[in-house]
């Protein structure tokens, strides 16, 4: 089957063959040091993004399985690294929530810590997905994140989330704001992606670039 970007136009548009791929996917395990998670050389993308930003919801749209981000919010295991596999090709990530209000400052800064580590010393981390909550824009924790994966040398896009919460030109703001701020993380940033977990927006676009990183050859 080939899934190449240019044929993914054609009649549903990659839509069955996608979800086939992302629904052949099992958890590898929770994490909370960076030095315990195992490496299977298949190329890695991870989620990031304040807590309740959606990170789950989409996780679970994206692989169209519920079992996967019930897995991530078991207690415990939010504030560790999920790792899952899909399709035996690649590995996709859920990291933990930070800016959570409710938890201690050094909890915060210890899973800062944790999450940066992990960014900048994963190797076979191809690229952040970082969410942003559509009605609430960038925060300065947002920012410090763009900081570590640019100083780690890292690729990141931007998925802005709930978008069915905001009206269309509010997105369009949102995302010019955006596209300014970006203008400071040009060797990095590659693209933002607005979408809803909850109507199913712009979610096959962000399977489709899991998709073309999982091609990458075993790292
Ligand atoms: P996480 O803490 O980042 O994993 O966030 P969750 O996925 O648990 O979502 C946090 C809250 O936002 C929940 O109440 C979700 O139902 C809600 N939510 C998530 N995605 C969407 C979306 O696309 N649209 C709307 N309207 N709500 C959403």
């Amino acid at each position: 089957m080939d899934y190449s970007t240019k044929n993914f136009g054609k009649m549903n548009g990659g839509k069955r063959s996608l979800n086939l791929f992302f629904s052949k996917n099992n958890f590898i395990g929770s994490f909370n040091a960076i030095d315990i998670i195992p490496n299977n050389n298949k190329p890695e993308c991870c989620f990031v993004g304040r807590s309740n930003v959606g990170k789950s919801s989409i996780i679970n749209a994206i692989t169209k399985s519920k079992k996967l981000a019930k897995t991530s919010k078991t207690p415990g295991r939010t504030q560790s690294i999920n790792l899952f596999k899909i399709n035996d090709m690649i590995n996709i990530v859920d990291m933990p929530g930070y800016g959570y209000a409710k938890v201690s400052k050094i909890k915060r800064e210890e899973l800062n810590n944790l999450i940066e580590a992990y960014i900048v010393n994963r190797a076979n981390l191809l690229q952040v997905f970082v969410l942003i909550d559509c009605k609430v824009g960038v925060k300065d924790v947002d920012i410090d994140i763009f900081d570590s994966i640019s100083a780690a040398e890292k690729k990141f896009s931007i998925i802005l989330t709930k978008s069915d919460k905001c009206a269309s030109n509010f997105i369009v703001e949102q995302q010019k704001s955006i596209f300014s701020l970006m203008r400071n993380y040009n060797n990095n940033f590659l693209k933002i992606h607005s979408t809803s977990s909850n109507k199913n927006i712009g979610i096959i676009d962000i399977q489709k670039v899991i998709f073309n990183l999982s091609t990458h050859h075993e790292i």
